[in-house]
Order: structure tokens, then C-alpha cells, then sequence
């Protein structure tokens, strides 16, 4: 069997074709819609493997073809697509494995339009959908039917970050035909590959880590040949959710230095956490691996732990007093999306009434407030959120 290639191998050699490129370190951007051939045989034969071919960029194209390489040698799998984003990467996943009739087992917290998808839209098509607290492998086990085909996770999700057991979920889905979809944006391929623990298919949100430059939208689904191919000729062709050359190449340049960035964002985020964990305004952090973490065994039996996103609930009487907080922040930009090299910070309450009494809004409380940790020096983001708490 061939060696898995280093990090480094990956990053900056896979894929790459410097002498057809005239040795251009970084790969060319092949901004082209369409390909041509010298013969109408050549034509034929690219045409009859669009899936590898540079046919049509609605499919293939060797800028987008560089980045697929790298991205399925980092999660471990056989191949990978990428799309126009992380929410077109889950819908394609999902929609290739689901037919009229059919189940779907789902965790119970997912990403928010991960749950549009599967509560508002599935069930347009007669697909039946629940939803159960995963954290349970015997939830999961109690909801299948005979007629389940799919099992969607996010592990861990990205706001209450509770995990499934990956190695469970496989177990429990393969040997009745059932597959298994992992939304695994949180941890990114270095700190997570799902594909190890025995699931099929794996969804990023290009946009957070993979790019990690909040400047490009994008999605990954990584998984064995033949699925990725049943994605190709279904829901990748015909929806034409792709991302264009540019973004593609934009994203290439993000990837080269996903190791450092991810370092330096959990390395950070660590001591966030441990600043938070100890504060008297800070009822809760939620972080996985942290000492606090109810599943931190599991964190670490199939994952390197945190990333660079935290979250934690504030010991705040009203949602004016979360409001304080955030409003007098100065190095955290109030923004949606993870994963940059900008701080952020992101509270539930955006999603709530200033007058409304403090509720739990689809299992998370009201008092969640989240941060993404970005490349700035810890200390400076310590001390912005000390003298944000004195105003909770
Ligand atoms: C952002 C996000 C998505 C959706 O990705 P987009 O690139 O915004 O479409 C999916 N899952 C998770 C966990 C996310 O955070």
C-alpha cells in the first residue's frame, strides 16, 4: 500500500503540475467555461469521463482539479468535490443517498440550514426525517427503521459542540446498507478524519478553516469513488452548485497555510478557554477535549480536541446584558461565519428579542455567546473579553 504522503507533501506538491505550467509555482487560473479537442474521438472519450476529464467547468476544471486532490489525500478518502459552499456540499451529500420513501436519522442540533434542509425540505419529497440526540449511540440505534438510508452528523457541531461517536455510528450503519455523512467543518482534516473512524461521506464548510480567509464561500464532500460519482452525475451536474476557478484558486492559497493558522487559533483558543472556565461571570464553557467537557474521552479518542471555536454561556440577568458585553468588545468583530484569521464573536441573542424573556431556542440557551478565535496575540483577546465581563 502507498504511504500517506506528509502534510507537506499534500500542500505543496499534490496535484501540482509545474512543468506543464511552464514552472509557475502556483497553479495557473484556468478562468474557461469550456475545453476543445483536436479530434471528435478525443472529445468523445472526455466526454464519456467528465468526472476526470476538462470538459466543461460546470464539472471539471483543472484549477478546481488541484484543489480536489488535495483536499480528499487531507480527510483520507478516495476523491473529493468542491462546491459554491458548505450548505450546497451537505444538500448534494445528502440528496445522492435519499429517494422517495426512504428515512433519515439526523443529530438533533445541526448547523441551521443543514436542518432547513432536512426538516422543510426532505419531506417535500417524501423522504421522512428525525432528529435525535446523537450523543447517545442507543438514540441513533432506536430511531432506525428498515427503511433508513442515511445518518447526517456533525461532530462536534458548532454551537453546543456535542459529539457523536464516529466509530459507533459506522458500526450501527454499515451493516444494515445505511451511510453515513459527517458535517466535519468544526475540526477541519488535521484535527478529525470521520473517513477513519468507518464514515462515508464528509462535508466541510470551505469557507471557515479550508480557506480561513473570510474572503471566499465554499464546500467540500469528500468520500469512496463510486459515491462521489453517484454526487457527480446527480446533484453536482445538475444543480451547478460549483465553485468558479477563482474561488478555487483563492482556496488553494488558504489551504498552504491551514497548519499554521490552525495551530496558532487553538493554541489561542485554549487559553481562552481556561481563562473563561475561571471567570465568575462564565456559568459554562463549551470546548471539546477541555477538562470541562462532559465527552472529553471521546474528544480525544477520535479527534486532536478543539479548534479555534469556543463557546460558553454568560452569567447575564437579561439579554441587554449580553448586549453589553459584545457591543464593548473592540477585537472581536460581531459577525456570522468561523474559521478566519479575524476574531468574532457571535451570541444567540442576535436570534432573540431584547424584551423577549430568556428562552432555550432549539435546545441552545439564551445566554450562549460564541467566539471564533482568529490569529491576533491571546493576550490582547484576553484582556478585551475582562473588561467586556465587568460590563455583564
Ligand atoms: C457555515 C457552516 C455550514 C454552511 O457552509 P456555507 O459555506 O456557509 O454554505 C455548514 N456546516 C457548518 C457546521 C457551518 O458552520
Amino acid at each position: 500500500m502507498a504511504e500517506r504522503p506528509t502534510l507537506g507533501e499534500i500542500l505543496n506538491q499534490l496535484g501540482e503540475d509545474r512543468a506543464g505550467w511552464r514552472g509557475a509555482v502556483t497553479p495557473p487560473i484556468f478562468e474557461t467555461s469550456n475545453f476543445a479537442f483536436p479530434t471528435v474521438a478525443a472529445m468523445r472519450a472526455a466526454g464519456r469521463s467528465e468526472y476526470d476529464s476538462a470538459f466543461y467547468t460546470r464539472g471539471n476544471n483543472p484549477t478546481v482539479e488541484v484543489l480536489r486532490k488535495k483536499l480528499a489525500a487531507l480527510e483520507g478518502t478516495e476523491d473529493a468535490l468542491v462546491f459554491g459552499s458548505g450548505a450546497a456540499a451537505m444538500a448534494a451529500g445528502v440528496l445522492a443517498c435519499v429517494r422517495a420513501g426512504d428515512h433519515v436519522v439526523a443529530v438533533q442540533k445541526p448547523y441551521a440550514w443543514t436542518r432547513v434542509l432536512l426538516r422543510d425540505w426532505l419531506p417535500r419529497f417524501g423522504i421522512a426525517v428525525d432528529f435525535v440526540d446523537a450523543r447517545e449511540v442507543a438514540a441513533v440505534a432506536a430511531a432506525l427503521r428498515p427503511e433508513t438510508r442515511l445518518i447526517v452528523l456533525e461532530s462536534p457541531n458548532s454551537l453546543t459542540m456535542e459529539l457523536q461517536d464516529l466509530a459507533a455510528m459506522a458500526a450501527l450503519a454499515r451493516p444494515r446498507g445505511i451511510r453515513t455523512l459527517c458535517d466535519n467543518s468544526y475540526s477541519s482534516p488535521l484535527l478529525q478524519r470521520p473517513a477513519e473512524h468507518g464514515i462515508d461521506l464528509v462535508a466541510h464548510s470551505a469557507t471557515k478553516y479550508l480557506n480561513g480567509h473570510s474572503d471566499v464561500v465554499a464546500g467540500v464532500l469528500c468520500g469512496p469513488r463510486s459515491m462521489l460519482e453517484e454526487v457527480f452525475r446527480g446533484p453536482y451536474m445538475t444543480f451547478g452548485a460549483i465553485p468558479g476557478p477563482f474561488e478555487a484558486w483563492l482556496m488553494l492559497r488558504g489551504l498552504r497555510t491551514l497548519p499554521l493558522r490552525l495551530e496558532r487559533s487553538r493554541a489561542s483558543a485554549a487559553q481562552v478557554v481556561d481563562f473563561l472556565a475561571a471567570h465568575p461571570k462564565v456559568s459554562r464553557v463549551h470546548y471539546p477535549g477541555h477538562a470541562s467537557d462532559p465527552q472529553r474521552e471521546l474528544a480525544l479518542r477520535q479527534s486532536a480536541g478543539g479548534s479555534g471555536l469556543l463557546s460558553f454561556e454568560l452569567e447575564a440577568a437579561d439579554i441587554a446584558a449580553i448586549e453589553r458585553f459584545c457591543d464593548t468588545l473592540q477585537h472581536f468583530l460581531l459577525a456570522v461565519s468561523w474559521g478566519g484569521h479575524e476574531s468574532l464573536v457571535w451570541p444567540m441573542a442576535v436570534l432573540l428579542k431584547p424584551e423577549q424573556p430568556p428562552v432555550k431556542l432549539g435546545g441552545v440557551p439564551w445566554n450562549l455567546v460564541r467566539l471564533s478565535i482568529g490569529l491576533e496575540e491571546p493576550e490582547l483577546l484576553i484582556a478585551d473579553l475582562a473588561q467586556a465581563l465587568e460590563r455583564v
